[in-house]
C-alpha cells in the first residue's frame, strides 16, 4: 500500500501480540489507513457461534469460518498450565472408526489465518483482549482435522505463533498429533525449529489398525514406525516423542495388545518413546466403548514393566463433547451454552 515498512510490524502487534480483532482498535495507526485496511484486508475471518463450559472448567468454542465451515477449537486448564486445542481442518477426510469427527468428512483445510485466529479468540476470551501474552500456554494441534494433510498452512501458522513480536508461543510449547501421513513425518523430522511430535497408534498389529484407522492400508505400522525411528535419530538430548493409543473396551485393550505393543516398540528398537493412553470417549454413533479401569492400569502396568513409560490422559470436558474425538459441532440440550464473549 505504499506505507513504510514499520506500518507493518504494527499491524502484526496488533494482531498477534495485542490481539485485536479489528484494524479500527489499532490506534497507533492513522485514521485513513485504519479505514483503507479495512477496506481491503480482514483482521478476523472467524466467528464464535457458541461456547460450552464443562464442569472440569474446561471451554468448547464452535466456531465458523468465513465460508460458514465449522471449525472448534477446546480451552483445557490445568492446575500448573493451560493447553489450547485447536483443529487443522474442517472435519476430517480420515475415517478412524473410534473418532466422531470423521463421520463429518472433509470440509475443507483451514488457512494459516484461520489456524492463528483459533488460538487469539480463545486467549481472549479466557484471559481478557490485549492483555499480556500468557506465559506457560500450551498448544496442541489435536482438534479437529489431520494436521499432516495440511502440513504448509500448519507450519506457516506455527511460525508466526512463535514470533517474539506475536504471541510468543515457541515450539518446544507445541504437540502435533499425527494419524500416520508417513511422507509429512520424514518432512517433519527435517525441520530446524519444529514443535513436539505425537503419532496416534491405536493398534500393535495392521490387521487391527486396517479396521480402526484406515489410513493404515495407504501407510502400514511397519512404515509408520520407520519413520518414527528416523523422528526419534533427529531428537535432541532429553527430547522424547509420544505414540497415542485410544483404548477401546474389549477391541484393543488387552494383555495380549498390550504385549504386542511392547514387542513392536523392541522390534523398531523406539527408545524415546512414550505412551498415551486415551481411554475412548463414546458416543452414540460410535460402536466403541470405553476400557474398564482395571484393563486401563493393567495395560499401562504391562508397558511400564517392560521399561516403557505410559501415561493415562485424563479425559476432559466429556460432558459438553469436548473431548478426543468427539468434536464434530454437537449441539444439545444438556451443554450449558454461554452467549456473552468479549473480545471476538
Ligand atoms: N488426526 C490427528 C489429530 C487428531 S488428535 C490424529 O489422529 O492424531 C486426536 C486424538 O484423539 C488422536 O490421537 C485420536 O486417535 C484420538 N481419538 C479419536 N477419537 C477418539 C475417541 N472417541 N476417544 C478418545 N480418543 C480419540
Amino acid at each position: 500500500m505504499g506505507e513504510p515498512r514499520y506500518r507493518a510490524d504494527q499491524v502484526f502487534r496488533g494482531l498477534h501480540q495485542r490481539r485485536l480483532r479489528s484494524f479500527e482498535e489499532m490506534t497507533d495507526l492513522p485514521k485513513a489507513l485504519r479505514a483503507k485496511l479495512e477496506e481491503h484486508a480482514a483482521a478476523a475471518t472467524i466467528t464464535v457461534e457458541s461456547r460450552y463450559l464443562s464442569d472440569d472448567g474446561t471451554r468448547r468454542y464452535l466456531m465458523k469460518t468465513r465460508g460458514g465451515h465449522p471449525v472448534e477449537a477446546v480451552f483445557i486448564p490445568t492446575e500448573n498450565r493451560d493447553t489450547i486445542c485447536f483443529s487443522s481442518q474442517s472435519g476430517c477426510p480420515l475415517k478412524c472408526d473410534f473418532c466422531l469427527t470423521a463421520k463429518l468428512g472433509l470440509i475443507s483445510n483451514l488457512t494459516v489465518g484461520e489456524i492463528i485466529e483459533q488460538i487469539v479468540i480463545v486467549l481472549n476470551d479466557v484471559y481478557g483482549v490485549a492483555g499480556a501474552t500468557p506465559h506457560g500456554t500450551n498448544l496442541v494441534a489435536m482438534g479437529a482435522g489431520e494436521p499432516f494433510l495440511n502440513f504448509d498452512n500448519l507450519i506457516k501458522a506455527l511460525e508466526i505463533l512463535s514470533d517474539p513480536n506475536g504471541l510468543f508461543i515457541v515450539p518446544g510449547r507445541v504437540t502435533v498429533s499425527t494419524a500416520g501421513i508417513v511422507p509429512r513425518i520424514y518432512d517433519f523430522a527435517k525441520l530446524e525449529r519444529r514443535p513436539n511430535l505425537a503419532i496416534s497408534l491405536s493398534a500393535p498389529g495392521d490387521e487391527l489398525r486396517d479396521r480402526l484407522m484406515p489410513i493404515n492400508k495407504r501407510w502400514n505400522i511397519d512404515e509408520l514406525l520407520t519413520a518414527a525411528k528416523e523422528f526419534e535419530r533427529t531428537l535432541k538430548r532429553g527430547e522424547r516423542f509420544t505414540f497415542e493409543y485410544v483404548l477401546l473396551d474389549g477391541v484393543n485393550d488387552t494383555e495380549r495388545h498390550a504385549k504386542e505393543l511392547v514387542n513392536l516398540i523392541e522390534r523398531h528398537e523406539l527408545r524415546r518413546v512414550k505412551i498415551n493412553l486415551i481411554p475412548h470417549n463414546p458416543a452414540e454413533q460410535l460402536d466403541y466403548f470405553p476400557s474398564t479401569r482395571e484393563s486401563v492400569e493393567q495395560f499401562k502396568r504391562t508397558l511400564e514393566a517392560r521399561g516403557i513409560s505410559a501415561f493415562v490422559r485424563r479425559p476432559r470436558g466429556r460432558d459438553i463433547f469436548a473431548a478426543c474425538g468427539q468434536l464434530a459441532a454437537k449441539e444439545g440440550p444438556n451443554l450449558v451454552r454461554i452467549t456473552s464473549l468479549v473480545g471476538v
